[in-house]
């Protein structure tokens, strides 16, 4: 497929702009660009036909199952989108004067209500963009709270050794040293090793419950409570929620600050790089710590105090949120969290006998891990021959390779929109490939056969990305 600046001619277009109706301004010479921008030139019908063309050489949610762990690739409801698109909330300016948007500040109020109940919070910013981004201001808050306690030598931030990757680079990032302690038999907390790693220079313990391999803590209580003795705060890592919104709360659990992925949990599609939201909650005792919101700043005394992003953040993201609460209500909410642990319940147990489960038990929450360490010793097939092999069944792959703590790691949370038939026709297409590793492994070293792409170099893309098309070449 050509890419669209090949499809380019120079001079060709589709952008008509009305006649000026203001007086034109020069821009000062060290603001003009010393040569002109060089963009793609195209006419709409052939822009609409390349996304369009595009858009079918991609898998998302709406083409087919796609049961990323750790990503919660639940189908978003098109009343959400609905919402985001109504004008009067497209065509606001985040400036204009608090008396006429007032609808708009009903959509925050309302999302922070509802997701401070279900967190079981005090107070919410929904600044952050993203999960990272929230773990990071979630930090900050944890730091602000030590730092006015004139605890300045609390440093360390407590991290299992299953975390998601952006635990331990946010807390580099916030400015703490990460303590790295390892999980048990069940892939759980060490309680030993947490008691042995606390102590006056602990900020604070990061934790997502339940964790990456998909196990909720049983000693969770016990977990927050060692923290809190040694004068620590918990963050809860709330990525995870979908598997527990409407049946527990990390504020029970004695979490102290959590971020949420709404673009995870509820009902923003995620995943292609569009704008995501993840706002922080906290306990009232790290509320004066919070960004001050647009009203707020330079109104009431808070000049100085956090920004993390513009204004509300990704406002019909939360609004999206909210929508989707709305419809749902606290029953669907927890009838949602509920399908999502069956449905991970009934892929594990349909796959088990032949692909053995990272720490097992009878039960998972909303994902379970597989680990292929004796398949590939055995074949020589390994998990990410079987993910590839996926593609061709129109199966998006699983999480690969993550947590690290399990070899051979694929990492399946199928969610609760697929239906019991989704559920048993992927199940029937692992065992498949189960019996083709046995059989004919080879084969499925160079999958996927049928795809647009065949199997890219990995390294290269990663090593030498090529962020930027070369006109001189063209
Ligand atoms: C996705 C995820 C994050 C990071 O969230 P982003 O929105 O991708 O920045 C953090 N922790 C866990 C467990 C996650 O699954």
């Amino acid at each position: 497929m050509q890419l669209i600046f090949e499809k380019s001619r120079q001079g060709r277009g589709s952008v008509l702009l009305p006649a000026c109706d203001v007086p034109e301004v020069a821009l000062p010479e060290e603001l003009q660009r010393e040569e002109a921008l060089r963009l793609p030139e195209l006419s709409e019908t052939e822009i609409s036909r390349h996304y369009t063309a595009l858009a079918k050489r991609a898998h998302g949610v709406n083409d087919g199952f796609y049961p990323l762990g750790s990503c919660t690739m639940k189908y978003n409801p098109r009343i959400d989108e609905e919402m985001a698109a109504l004008p009067g909330f497209t065509g606001i300016h985040p400036l204009q004067p608090a008396d006429t948007v007032l609808g708009c500040k009903q959509v925050l109020d309302t999302a922070k209500q509802y997701l401070c109940e279900a967190t079981g919070m005090d107070d919410i910013t929904f600044q952050p963009a993203a999960g990272a981004h929230g773990e990071f201001t979630g930090l900050l808050l944890m730091k602000a709270y030590h730092e006015a306690n004139g605890d300045f030598n609390r440093k360390k931030i407590i991290i299992p050794d299953a975390a998601h990757g952006t635990n331990p680079a946010s807390a580099v990032m916030a400015g703490f040293t990460v303590v790295t302690i390892p999980s048990n038999e069940h892939g759980c907390v060490d309680l030993d090793a947490l008691r042995a790693s606390v102590g006056e220079d602990t900020a604070g313990l990061m934790l997502t419950n339940p964790n990456t391999v998909g196990i909720f803590d049983p000693n969770i209580l016990e977990i927050t409570e060692i923290i809190h003795q040694a004068g620590g705060l918990n963050y809860y890592d709330g990525a995870n929620f979908n598997a527990i919104m409407g049946v527990v709360r990390p504020g029970d659990m004695g979490f102290d600050v959590v971020h949420l992925n709404l673009h995870k949990t509820f009902a923003t599609p995620h995943g292609g790089g569009g704008p995501g939201s993840g706002p922080v909650a906290c306990k009232a005792i790290l509320a004066p710590y919070l960004p001050a919101s647009a009203i707020q700043n330079g109104q009431d005394g808070t000049e100085g105090r956090l920004q993390l992003k513009a204004f509300y953040g990704n406002f019909l993201v939360v609004l999206k949120a909210m929508t989707y609460m709305l419809t749902l209500g606290a029953e669907g909410i927890r009838n949602a969290c509920e399908g999502a642990v069956l449905n991970a319940n009934y892929m594990m147990h349909g796959l088990k006998d032949v692909y053995p489960v990272a720490y097992a038990g009878d039960h998972c929450m909303h994902e379970f891990v597989l680990t292929l360490e004796e398949l590939k010793k055995e074949t020589g097939v390994s998990a990410l021959d079987v993910a590839k092999s996926l593609i061709d069944h129109d199966i998006h792959p699983p999480t690969m390779y993550f947590p690290l703590i399990v070899h051979e790691a694929l990492m399946f949370e199928p969610t609760e929109t697929e239906s019991r038939e989704t559920l048993d026709e992927a199940i029937a297409v692992m065992r498949q490939l189960y019996q083709m590793a046995c059989e004919n492994g080879e084969e499925m070293h160079h999958a996927p056969h049928h795809a647009q792409i065949k199997r890219p170099d990995e390294v290269l893309a990663a090593r030498q990305p090529v962020l930027r098309y070369q006109w001189e070449q063209a």
